[in-house]
């Protein structure tokens, strides 16, 4: 290798960078916050209202018309905040799993934003590494890159540092290196000669299509819910309005009512409450160490039923020490061993930048007081043939002649003249106590071919404690573990029982694939697809990106894996942990609860009023709620509760359930059951009361008083909303303090608004005497017993089967 160029300073790298511009691709803009507002105004059923607000104003009902007008305002105002939140929430997200190169700067490696890369940087590059911009190879070992995305060609192209002709094509431009072109083999060194929009790549930007976010598949179920409630409102509406002419009811009232039944049936605040939920389920992962980089995964994640994970550093620590040498001159072995390595120790050699087996490797040989002076003296590099996890060896070719080699025992051996007696027994002693075997060996020129082995090196790396506890949580939830690595089969069994991954009775077969190259990766997806299961597939390396895309959730590693990974992948683990993603997957499956119960919520409000509207329309009473009561009860009594809802959180037994059937609808049997029964149950206490006070005290007190039962009954009924098996005591009152207060402030805002002149002329009610107020508190109550007390009734019938 030549001697390692120093790169730009620090000083002038920031000095270009104000100058250049950052090294970006301009994309498209993120929908525009005028875009954003604009949409919370074309819903069918504001234009709905808005019609009806100005019907109002014409027939001369201005107090109708601007409590009309400002409600919508409102919705529409409250809408675009939670969607421009979640927009920006999201985006933050995207920022931190931004692009990233290796650069030399001050002489010294260093990790920054691609964005930050600028002209005259030098790049270093490895496999599984996206080129951050266009560059002119300095040096290059076995490098090939992928070019795909600038000339078509899926093979990977060579590349040298042979200088080629200035007319060549692009395809033939093989000393550069492209923007956007991922490193399919070896490593590389390379001097940045154009950034952003300059590369090749920003050349060719506007032909690319950006991608669209997808809505999740929730999302378009709901989507599927909201439309089939709109048509069945309008049917209704319909009816009602045939009735009406039948029954000689004069237009405008029709008009009302019609209005008014359409209010009544559409959830206003669904939409919002999705987009709420799911960046709640992002912000909840990131804080658990997953970044979602597409929202699918917060949903898809809670209905895994098996991860593959990679065994190093995700199910270990990933931090190796050299636990046994097994040869017959272990000094020599060391030496050999750290001879052939790409990684450096830091000046205390207690730390290292590179692959961990080999600053494991490098520190053991400093214990013995080889360094790395030692190791170059009189022996430069002079070629390197690179580890991959295909063919599990790599060699460093020096300047005395010597090939240095090291990789797995057999993949070695199958280089080497003859195996030292004992070597296999040695190999499965090392392996049976978990550790990673390497073997080294010396070759003479570039080829390997005919070694001499050395012995071995035993390294450990030790399981992460909190992964035994995942691991079992996994199993309890119904989803089950399977381990993919490099590794010797009798390390990675060893391992799998440490972990609890393997009990002891079972067999490896299917849950533990040892020496699996990433082809094998593809084939365990597509095995556990094809068997119906949701597979969640983890990868750091460069050949592991198709498995990810593959897997219906594809996890990268934030901190080992390359570029390509990251970008292939639905959620990057910050922390390359194992017991990460068990966490995330409660976080995805609280947060499809959430969804769940809020819906349930939305819905039972919903058919609550309809029911009431139908029944008075049906038995030619005077409406019972006007338009205005609706609304109200529907964004303000409804809504607000339902976004303290959605955030809740995940109930203590999300993981001793079954993983949920992705294929399910989301509002099952016993949902439709809830909102019927809560339904009527409503509505007969809503109508029982207005068509008693109708009777002895007239139709405003009437009004008044079945308004407010409603509104309380609604308000109180949160509580039994939170969980569909546990009574309010048992969730515990102060687990969700927000609806507390959300619930309490509501109920202030309702006698509030029952108080005030001004906004009883506005909703045309009137106040609530003491004993009024104490009736339809009471009543408001009555609903949310009922359902806690048949939830008690269930599982008791549950328990005595
Ligand atoms: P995973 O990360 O998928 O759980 P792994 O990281 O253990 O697996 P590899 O890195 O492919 O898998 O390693 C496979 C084998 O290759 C190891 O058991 C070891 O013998 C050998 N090996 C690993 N790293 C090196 C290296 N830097 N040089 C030479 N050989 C190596």
């Amino acid at each position: 290798m030549n001697a390692q160029p120093l790169g730009l300073s620090v000083h002038e790298a920031a000095a270009r960078l104000a100058q250049s511009g950052p090294n970006e691709i301009a994309r498209e803009r993120p929908t525009s916050a005028w875009k954003l507002l604009r949409s919370q105004f074309a819903s069918p059923l504001v234009l709905l209202l808005i019609a009806a607000c100005g019907v109002s104003a014409w027939l001369g009902e201005v107090a109708d018309a601007i409590a009309i007008g400002a409600i919508v305002l409102i919705n529409g105002i409250v809408g675009f905040l939670q969607e421009h939140r979640a927009e920006r929430a999201i985006h933050a997200l995207r920022a931190l799993t931004a692009p990233r190169a290796r650069v030399i700067r001050d002489g010294k490696a260093e990790v920054i934003d691609a964005a930050r890369v600028v002209k005259g940087d030098v790049l270093m590059l490895e496999a599984g590494d996206i080129v951050a911009a266009d560059a002119v190879l300095l040096e290059a070992h076995a490098l090939t890159t992928t070019e795909a995305a600038l000339t078509g060609e899926s093979q990977p192209a060579q590349k040298s540092t042979a200088a080629a002709r200035l007319d060549a094509p692009l395809a033939e431009q093989n000393n550069k290196v492209f923007a956007g072109t991922a490193v399919a083999t070896g490593t590389g060194v390379a001097e940045v000669m154009a950034t952003g929009m300059e590369t090749e790549l920003g050349r060719i930007a506007h032909l690319l299509t950006t991608v669209k976010d997808e809505a999740t598949p929730l999302q378009r179920r709901l989507t599927a819910v909201s439309r089939t409630l709109l048509i069945a409102c309008v049917a209704i509406v319909g009816v009602v309005a045939v009735l009406g002419v039948a029954r000689g009811i004069p237009a405008v009232e029709l008009f009302i009512t019609a209005v008014s039944l359409a209010v009544a049936a559409v959830p206003e605040g669904l939409p919002a409450v999705v987009t709420i939920a799911l960046a709640v389920g992002v912000r909840r992962m990131a804080a658990r160490h997953a970044l979602v980089r597409r929202l699918l995964a917060v949903e898809t994640l809670g209905s895994a039923t098996v991860i593959c994970t990679d065994k190093t550093g995700t199910l270990t620590t990933g931090v190796m020490t050299v636990r046994e040498l097994w040869g017959p001159d272990h000094r020599k072995l060391i030496d050999a061993a750290a001879a052939c390595s790409d990684a450096e120790l830091a000046a205390d050699s207690r730390s290292g930048i590179g692959d961990p087996t080999e600053i494991a490797i490098l520190m053991a040989a400093a214990e013995r007081g080889i360094h790395r002076r030692d190791i170059e003296l009189g022996r430069q590099r002079v070629d390197v043939n690179p580890f991959d996890s295909d063919r599990k060896r790599m060699s460093i070719l020096r300047s005395n002649g010597v090939l240095y080699v090291k990789g797995a025992a057999e993949s070695v051996l199958a280089c080497s003249r003859s195996a030292p007696d004992g070597f296999t027994a040695a190999v499965e002693h090392l392996a049976k106590r978990g550790l990673r075997v390497l073997a080294v060996a010396l070759g003479g020129g570039k080829a390997e071919q005919d070694l001499e082995v050395l012995g071995l090196v035993g390294i450990a790396d030790p399981p992460r404690p909190e992964v035994i506890e995942a691991i079992a949580s996994a199993r309890s939830a119904g989803i089950q573990t399977i381990m993919i690595t490099g590794d010797h089969p009798i390390t990675a069994v060893a391992i799998a029982r440490e972990l609890g991954l393997l009990t002891d009775g079972e067999s490896s077969e299917n849950r533990v694939h040892a020496r699996a190259t990433p082809e094998d990766k593809l084939r365990i997806v597509r095995h556990w697809k094809s068997h119906g299961h949701i597979v969640a597939m983890t990868g750091d390396g460069v050949n592991d990106a198709p498995a990810l895309r593959e897997a219906h959730i594809g996890i990268a590693m934030g901190r080992t894996g390359t570029e390509v990974t990251r970008e292939s992948a639905d959620i990057v683990l910050t922390d390359d942990n194992f017991a990460s993603i068990v966490s995330a997957v409660e976080a995805g499956r609280g947060i499809f609860d959430n969804i769940r119960k809020t819906l349930v919520y939305l819905l039972s409000g919903n058919a609550a009023e309809l029911t009431v509207m139908l029944v008075a329309a049906a038995a030619g009473l005077p409406l019972p709620l006007l338009p205005l009561h609706l609304l109200w009860v529907n964004l303000v009594t409804d809504g607000v509760p339902a976004l303290a809802l959605v955030t809740d959180p995940p109930s203590p037994d999300v993981m001793r359930r079954p993983p949920r059937n992705p294929a399910e609808s989301i509002l099952g049997r016993p949902e439709w059951q809830t909102i019927g029964i809560t339904a009527l149950l409503q509505a007969a206490i809503a109508l029982g009361v207005y068509v008693w006070a109708l009777e002895t005290r007239g139709l405003d007190t009437a009004r008044n008083l079945a308004f407010s039962a409603l509104v309380f009954g609604e308000l109180f009924r949160a509580f039994a909303a939170r969980d569909a098996n546990r009574p309010f005591w048992e969730v515990g009152v102060f687990t969700n303090l927000k609806l507390l207060c959300v619930v309490f402030a509501s109920v202030l805002v309702q006698l509030a608004i029952h108080h005030f002149p001004a906004t009883q002329k506005l909703f045309q009610i009137g106040a609530l005497s003491l004993t009024d107020c104490i009736l339809t508190l009471t009543l408001g109550c009555i609903p949310l017993l009922a359902l806690e007390t048949a939830k008690l009734v269930k599982r008791h019938a549950a328990r005595s089967q």
